[in-house]
């Protein structure tokens, strides 16, 4: 049989775990030769990106380094953006490298696949807003979240000598804006413990939704728990807010009313990235994912699979696609870690079936919210305070274990431990 060539592009939780998990499901390296594409060189848990903005985690030790990681999973790692894909000649396209200087470093180049695997993830969706990309940020990428924490410790500083405020606006009340209002509370908090003891009531916060409610994705139980704790904490909530503009002195609601905010993120939605859409012959939706049949290859090409948020998939007995969530990138991962193999062999996969597992937010150290999903026990049930924390925390552990292994994860989670007790619990510097 000739040896297999199976590109995944795209380290995030879905190709990553993939990556991880397909050698020892496919056998030995005479089968299939993999190879991992991403645009960055290390991996993160994206669920956790809004405490890398924050400040509140030292993501070192989170980070997953590709190029050590292919090494011991036995794949091949190459950087590299995806710009196109050739489906006639199976080869996909990948932009120059650039250096630190803008200097391109290593020329555009093709690789060739048998099999293409696109799990790259989402990005925010502006919905065509005035002003977004030139004055909002963004926290969907490690990049866009250090920009932000830059931002945010310089107008902190700025604010502790000019004895001033900061005033910050988040536009969008899903998960991603929920979480991070709740961490830049803690933030603050802590912050007031290194010279600056009124820095906690310096944040002035306001989170505008479009939507009649926050966490329109999740039962309504948990948007009314997390908007309780987050007006509890001092912040101003707008619910059915909608944003026409933002601008560097904060952003206009419907009304016409400029709301000032030193500060503006923008987490209002998500839509895959841009190059799906020019991808000849492959169907995509007004959010730009990729439609895939249930056995997961795209509804054009039996070659090519998306997975994860890039991925748009209506099961046959439900009302809505499935969301763009960490739950479903880690179930579609595996299923093709189980079903790649047989496809190899010429057989035909079965349909990917979505188990929801429940739901859960985390609002830093002052709480967690959470229902169970379709788990034998207590279906349905609601959860919070600890046990929903040490759910949330649970998820991160269990990615990490599956991508580096219980033991690796295991020193990882004491070593940070050890951690805390010598570092200073938020990003100083
Ligand atoms: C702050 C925040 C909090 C969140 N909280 C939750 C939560 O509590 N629960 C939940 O279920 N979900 C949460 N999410 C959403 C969740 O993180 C995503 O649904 C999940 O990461 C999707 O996984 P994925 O594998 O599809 O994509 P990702 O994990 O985003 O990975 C995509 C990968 O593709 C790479 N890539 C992108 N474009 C290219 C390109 N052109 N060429 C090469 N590589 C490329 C990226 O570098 C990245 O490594 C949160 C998201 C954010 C930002």
């Amino acid at each position: 049989m000739k040896t297999q060539r199976i590109v995944i592009i795209g380290g995030g939780i879905a190709g990553l775990l993939l990556a991880a998990r397909l050698r020892r499901s496919l056998g030995g390296p005479d089968h299939a030769r993999i190879t991992l594409v991403d645009s960055s060189f290390t991996h993160v848990w994206k669920p956790m990106l809004h405490t890398l903005a924050a400040g509140t985690r030292d993501m070192h030790l989170d980070r997953v380094h590709f190029l050590a990681h292919a090494q011991s999973h036995g794949y091949d790692f190459e950087p590299g953006e995806l710009v196109g894909v050739d489906r006639s000649a199976r080869r996909v396209q990948l932009a120059p490298l650039r250096a630190a200087d803008g200097s391109i470093a290593v020329e555009a180049r093709e690789l060739p696949y048998d099999w293409l695997v696109l799990a790259l993830g989402s990005g925010i969706n502006d919905f065509g807003t005035p002003g977004v990309c030139e004055h909002a940020y963004a926290i969907d990428r490690q990049a866009q979240a250090e920009r932000f924490n830059t931002a945010l410790r310089t107008q902190l500083l700025r604010a502790a000598l000019h004895d001033t405020e900061v005033r910050v606006a988040i536009v969008g009340g899903g998960a991603t804006g929920v979480q991070l209002a709740a961490e830049l509370s803690d933030l603050m908090e802590q912050a007031s413990g290194f010279g600056d003891a009124q820095m906690r009531r310096r944040l002035r916060l306001s989170l505008y939704e479009g939507a009649p409610r926050l966490l329109a994705a999740f039962p309504e139980r948990i948007a009314t728990a997390s908007r309780r704790t987050l007006e509890g904490l001092g912040f101003e909530v707008h619910t059915g807010a909608r944003v026409q503009a933002v601008s560097a002195a904060g952003v206009t609601l419907g009304n016409g009313g400029l709301q000032p905010a030193d500060l503006t993120v923008w987490a209002a939605g998500v839509k895959a990235p841009d190059v799906l859409a020019r991808i000849g012959g492959l169907a995509t939706n007004r959010l730009q994912q990729l439609a895939v049949t249930p056995g997961l290859h795209t509804t054009a090409d039996e070659r090519i699979f998306a997975l994860g948020d890039c991925a748009n998939l209506q099961p046959p007995d439900a009302a809505q696609p499935l969301p763009p969530t960490a739950q479903v990138a880690t179930q579609q991962a595996l299923h093709l870690v189980r079903q790649l193999p047989a496809l190899l062999r010429g057989r035909k996969a079965p349909a990917f079936v979505y188990r929801d597992l429940g739901a859960l937010v985390s609002l830093g150290r002052y709480s967690a919210y959470g229902t169970l999903g379709a788990s034998r026990v207590l279906p349905g049930h609601f959860l919070s305070g600890r046990v929903a924390q040490l759910g949330h925390s649970w998820l991160h552990r269990r990615h990490q274990a599956a991508v580096q292994g219980w033991g690796r994860s295991s020193l990882l989670c004491l070593t940070e431990r050890w951690q805390r007790l010598v570092l200073p619990p938020i990003r100083l510097s």
